[in-house]
Order: structure tokens, then C-alpha cells, then sequence
């Protein structure tokens, strides 16, 4: 397909290292008995063939994990940081080439792959700053008595990733777990696997052991049950939609797995009647319409003051139509496709119901004329905390504005939620922001910015949106176990 070559030229590079058919194992990349087929999100252009797992395969990763385990743990952990160090320098100096084949198989703008990236670099090495940086304590203790607090790694884990941020989501997870000392075995999403594999054979470039790191896409019902039920694996960290997320707990329970859930949401910007609205608003298109408003975190109801509704709404669709709609390859594109021709059918179905159910659709709700699965930035104005747009996570570029009529009619709306992901207040009183920060159920509030996520600090959801922690020194905590060691030393 010749729209799709520039993508594909400036990733070629990368995607020559990938044997087709295969998964990474055991420091290898190893040929699989099925395949599945790896798509460009534009045009529908084959990519590859990549290895495709079942829970035999899933054994041999596991297995490889777990006997690469002893070593991994036993290194020092200096040298475990300086690894994580080495495979960050090689993401960093390969990044034109991994921002090209990410925005070409996970169908994002440039401008949006760039950043996966840049962060995917920087979370690699805040992480490699902690391998060497764990420490326990010592307990008060009757002179005879020796007591202290070892932290240690938990052995292999399985890592479930989404689609929607393929390598980034990954590291997030397998960062923080090599670091602490674990070993793991990653079931990407069959959408996106792509980077994953050749992001393992960078961390065997760069010096990991054979065993730490492997690969192994697959169908979820297969693959990803498989990691979940495996006897040996023994923490599952998934990301993905709270039903799959509901079935991972359930199973996990069996082997009393510790597990992370890093599930879906419905997060709110808040415009209380004093906020700045020439910063709030185009933060506020960005939080929602950012990657086709395909964020966990996207920021898709819009909780406003009646005294300012009618400006916000006219300057948001201002903003919402003027986004330039465009090729992936095209650096000036802003709004790129959807994931697939399904999504872009459930997200515009779910428009259509909306104007039947009666909300007021102020722009969008439809595909643009533009090759490829795109849809139309999409706002609906005068909608009600019950509707199903302001409950339902869409997944997809479109923004349900509610009114209110005054700040406890905010916080009650933006509560108003099985989710509790994210949520973006915009007010330029101090204490309201303090109070109401406090107020807010979610993983995360952000005053006056939409940015939702630092590696800094913990992400993760309230509610329905998940349990556990990632990035932040949370995150590094996900991977580790406590173990107490008491000790008579009376003689
Ligand atoms: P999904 O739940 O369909 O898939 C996620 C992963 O789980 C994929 O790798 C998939 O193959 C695997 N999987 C599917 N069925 C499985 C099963 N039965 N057992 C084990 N693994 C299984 O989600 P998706 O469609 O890839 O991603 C979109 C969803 O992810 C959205 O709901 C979004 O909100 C959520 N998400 C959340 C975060 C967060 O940090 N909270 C981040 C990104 C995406
Ligand atoms: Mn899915």
C-alpha cells in the first residue's frame, strides 16, 4: 500500500530484525505452531506475521522465566540497574525508528508515538535508579533479639498489556519487576505485539539474561488465561477493560496470585465559574481527544458551571472541529483512526443511540471522509450524570459535557461513577483545589493541568477502575514481598 510507506521505510530497520512467526524466549526468538497476523491501524496493510501462543507455549516462557530466576535475583543490583540503564540508551538511540513502526501498528499520530517513547526511556531509567536503591528496616527489639525487614522480589509475573499503548504500558510493568529482582513473561495484545518482541531482543542487545524478559503474544482466552492459571507464575499485572480485568481476579484467585488491575474509566474535567479558561480549555480538548480519546485516563466528561457552559461548549467545539485530521506518517497530524472498523462502528453507534436517547449533539458523531477508521472529535452538550454517555467508557474521541449549578453539584457528578481512574479540576481558588482534591474519587487529581500521569508518582484507579499501583515507588512496592527475619542472639 503506498500511503503506508513512509511509516514503513523508517521503521524497516527495526522490523528487518523480527523473524516472521515467532515468540521470544529464553533469549531467542523461537517459531510458534500458529501465527497472527500484525496490521498497519490506517490502511489495513500487513505488517507481519508474528508467533502466536497457546498455554504450551505459555509453559515454555514460564519455564524460562522461572530458571532464569535464581541468577536474576542474585546479581547485584547495581549491575541489574546498569541493564536497565543499557536498554534505555538503545531505545533512545533507535527512537525515530521505534516512534515510526509504534504510531504504524498501534495507530497514533507521530506526535503521540513520540511521547510513548520519550516516557518508555525515562520510566526504564527512573526504575534502573531503584534496583540498587531497595532497602529493608530493623525493628525495635529486647537486646536479645535481632529483628529486620528484608523486601524482596515475588519470582516470575505475567504482564497483560492493551493495545492502545503497546510498548509504554509494557515497560511501565516490566521496569519496575526486572528492577526489583523478578522475571516475566509479557502476553502483549494480539492488536499491537509487534514492539514488544523486537523490545525484547533490544534487552537481549543490551546485555539482559536469557530468560528474564520473554514475549509471547497470543488470543487472550488462550495466552493470556494461560499466564493467569499457571501454577509458577505468581503476580499478574494486567491492563485492560474492567470485565477482562473482573475475570483475571476471579482465576487468579485459584493460585492466590497477587495481582494489579489497571482497568477502564470515565474520568471528568472539572471548570468550576473562577477557572482560567484560556488554559482550561484547550487542556481540556487534549485530555479527551488525545489518541482518539483512546486513554484509560481520557478525561471524557466535562463537568462545567452553568455561568460558563455556553462559552466553554462554543470554544471546545471550536477546537474539536478545527483538529487536523490526517495520515498517521503526516508529523502535523492531530487527530488520527481508531483502533479498527469495529471500534469506529461502536463508538459511532454509541453516538447514534445518544441523539435517539435525546442529547444534544454539538459536533462530530460521524467518520470524516479520510481513509482508514477515523472518527470525527464528537461533543454532547446538556448531558446527565445517568446517561450512558456520561457512564459508559466509549474508548473513542467523544466528550459529554454536564452542567451544573455549583461546586457541590460538581463533586457529586464527577463521583457519580462505578470508575475512579483520573480527574482534572480547574479552579484558581487555593482551597477549593486543596478541598476538593480531597473529595474526589479517583487515583488521581490533577489542578490546573490536564497531565494525569508522572513516573514520580502512583497511578491507578478507585472503584472500578482497578486495584495496585504503577510507576511511582508504588509501582516498585507492586513487585516486591515483605519477609521478616527474627532472630535470637542471646548468646
Ligand atoms: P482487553 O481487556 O480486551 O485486553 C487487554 C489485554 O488482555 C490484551 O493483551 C488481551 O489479549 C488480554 N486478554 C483478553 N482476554 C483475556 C483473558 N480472558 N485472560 C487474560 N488476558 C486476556 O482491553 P483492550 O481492548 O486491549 O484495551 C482497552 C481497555 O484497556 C480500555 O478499557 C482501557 O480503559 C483499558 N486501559 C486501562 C489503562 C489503565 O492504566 N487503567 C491503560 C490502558 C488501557
Ligand atoms: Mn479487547
Amino acid at each position: 500500500m503506498a500511503q503506508a510507506m513512509p511509516l514503513m521505510t523508517a521503521s524497516a530497520d527495526l522490523r528487518a530484525r523480527y523473524p516472521e512467526g515467532t515468540v521470544y524466549i529464553d533469549g531467542a526468538f523461537i517459531v510458534s505452531p500458529s501465527r497472527l497476523t500484525v496490521y498497519g491501524k490506517q490502511f489495513g496493510d500487513t505488517i507481519c506475521d508474528v508467533g502466536s501462543g497457546n498455554a504450551d507455549v505459555i509453559d515454555a516462557a514460564v519455564t524460562s522465566a522461572d530458571k532464569a530466576w535464581p541468577a536474576w535475583r542474585a546479581m547485584a543490583p547495581s549491575a541489574r540497574a546498569a541493564l536497565l540503564y543499557a536498554m534505555a540508551d538503545r531505545l533512545a538511540a533507535e527512537m525515530d525508528q521505534w516512534i515510526s513502526l509504534e504510531a504504524h501498528h498501534a495507530g497514533k499520530p507521530l506526535s503521540d508515538a513520540r511521547i510513548d517513547i520519550v516516557s518508555a526511556v525515562m520510566t526504564l531509567r527512573w526504575f534502573a535508579g531503584f534496583a540498587d536503591r531497595i532497602d529493608g528496616r530493623v525493628v525495635a527489639s529486647a537486646e536479645t533479639v535481632h529483628r529486620y525487614i528484608r523486601r524482596e522480589p515475588l519470582g516470575v509475573c505475567g504482564l497483560i498489556v492493551p493495545w492502545n499503548f503497546p510498548l509504554l504500558m509494557m515497560v511501565w510493568k516490566v521496569a519496575p519487576a526486572l528492577a526489583a529482582g523478578n522475571t516475566v513473561v509479557v502476553k502483549p495484545a494480539s492488536l499491537t505485539p509487534l514492539t514488544a518482541l523486537l523490545f525484547a531482543k533490544l534487552a537481549s542487545d543490551a546485555g539482559l539474561p536469557a530468560g528474564v524478559l520473554n514475549v509471547v503474544p497470543g488470543p487472550g482466552e488462550a495466552a493470556g488465561m494461560a499466564l493467569v492459571r499457571h501454577p509458577r507464575v505468581t503476580k499478574i499485572s494486567f491492563t485492560g477493560s474492567t470485565e477482562i480485568g473482573k475475570q483475571v481476579a476471579r482465576i487468579a484467585a485459584d493460585t492466590v496470585k497477587r495481582v494489579t488491575l489497571e482497568l477502564g474509566g470515565k474520568s471528568p474535567t472539572i471548570i468550576l465559574d473562577d477557572a482560567d479558561l484560556e488554559k482550561a480549555i484547550p487542556a481540556s480538548a487534549a485530555g479527551c481527544f488525545g489518541h482518539a480519546g483512546q486513554k484509560c485516563a481520557a478525561r471524557t466528561r466535562v463537568i462545567v458551571s452553568e455561568s460558563r457552559a455556553d462559552e466553554v461548549v462554543e470554544r471546545l467545539a471550536k477546537i474539536a472541529t478545527g483538529l487536523k485530521i490526517g495520515d498517521l506518517s503526516d508529523p502535523a497530524t492531530q487527530l488520527g483512526p481508531v483502533i479498527d472498523t469495529k471500534a469506529q462502528s461502536r463508538i459511532l453507534g454509541m453516538c447514534q443511540d445518544a441523539q435517539k436517547a435525546g442529547a444534544s449533539l454539538v459536533c462530530g458523531g460521524e467518520a470524516p471522509d479520510h481513509t482508514g477508521p477515523y472518527v470525527s472529535a464528537t461533543i454532547f452538550d446538556q448531558v446527565k450524570s445517568g446517561d450512558v454517555l456520561a457512564q459508559e467508557e466509549v474508548f473513542g474521541p467523544v466528550m459529554a459535557v454536564i452542567r451544573v449549578s455549583d461546586e457541590d453539584a460538581a463533586i457529586a457528578a464527577a463521583n457519580d461513577s462505578d470508575y475512579g481512574l483520573a480527574a482534572t479540576l480547574w479552579t484558581r481558588d487555593v482551597g477549593k483545589a486543596h478541598r476538593i482534591s480531597g473529595q474526589i474519587q479517583a487515583g488521581t487529581v490533577s489542578v490546573n493541568t490536564p497531565a494525569v500521569v508522572g513516573i514520580e508518582t502512583p497511578f491507578g484507579g478507585y472503584k472500578q477502575s482497578g486495584y495496585g499501583r504503577e510507576l511511582g515507588l508504588e509501582g516498585l512496592d507492586a513487585y516486591l514481598q515483605s519477609k521478616a527475619v527474627i532472630m535470637d542472639i542471646s548468646s
